[in-house]
């Protein structure tokens, strides 16, 4: 509660407040009053006739009344890889949220100004979160073989970094060289490894995923104008990584 002194003029009063709000008419009090209260509500005020009979110009006591302010739900961002870059220095550990299951885990992460990012689910309770993204229904799922994880397919997600909300695309298949030294398992370091023939046969993934990724390492993420390893930004698989981010976007939290 707070005091502050005020006027009230006769007739079609006006209330002004010093010292911020001189000459602002914050509320009417119609007869005329000695006091009003003020209630502060977002972006308005509010008055309250407490008492009658004003002189022409009379001064008055008004109370502000403050009420907390309702903090307003932070939104999702779209940054770019840059901006994003600009943030936070480093490796830590954030949060990610999958938007089309709900879930979040923790990551290990690092932006670069002009990569997208290689992340790693920050502990194996991590991953085991990650694997019932994957698997929503528990079936028994063998975890070594490569097809039992969704290869490079993008999904919409929030990164969460220093209460801001981002939007990014993340795929959750493992390859390449691991970023963290706490991955959860099965995310071993296989760096550069291919898939051989032998090996797809064996697994039973056929032909097609012969010099595909080996399972292993990091996981990706894209912010809607991210490059590839390869440097590509609107064709092929980045393309689709930075629509998952715009995606991300467009659905919110
Ligand atoms: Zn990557």
């Amino acid at each position: 509660m707070e005091t502050l002194t005020g006027v009230v003029r006769r007739g079609k009063a006006q209330v002004e407040l010093d010292p911020e709000t001189v000459g602002r008419i914050i509320g009417g009090l119609a007869g005329g009053a000695v006091g009003a209260r003020i209630g502060r509500e977002i972006g308005r005020f509010f008055v309250r006739v407490s008492s009658a009979g004003c002189e022409e110009v009379q001064s008055a006591v008004v109370e502000i009344e403050e009420k907390p302010a309702q903090e307003e739900p932070a939104r999702v961002e779209q940054l770019t890889t840059r901006e994003v870059a600009a943030l936070q220095r480093g490796r830590s550990v954030r949060e990610l949220v999958d938007i089309l299951s709900g879930k979040s885990f923790n990551i290990s992460w690092e932006a670069s100004a002009n990569y997208h990012t290689d992340w790693n689910p920050a502990t194996p309770a991590d991953t085991a979160i990650v694997k019932s993204i994957i698997n929503p229904n528990g079936n028994n799922i063998d975890w070594t073989n490569p097809g039992s994880w969704p290869y490079f397919r993008p999904r919409p997600g929030v990164l969460k970094l220093n209460g801001r909300l981002i939007a990014v695309g993340i795929h959750l298949y493992p390859h390449d060289i691991v970023m963290s030294e706490n991955p959860g398992p099965p995310l071993s370091n296989q760096q550069g490894r291919r898939i051989t023939a032998a090996e797809a046969r064996s697994w039973g993934l056929g032909a097609t995923w012969e010099g595909k990724w080996y399972l292993g390492g990091h996981m990706c993420m894209y912010y809607g104008d991210s490059p590839s390893g390869r440097g590509e930004i609107t064709t092929g698989f980045a393309k689709r990584m930075n629509d998952a981010a715009r995606d991300a976007y467009s659905r919110g939290l």
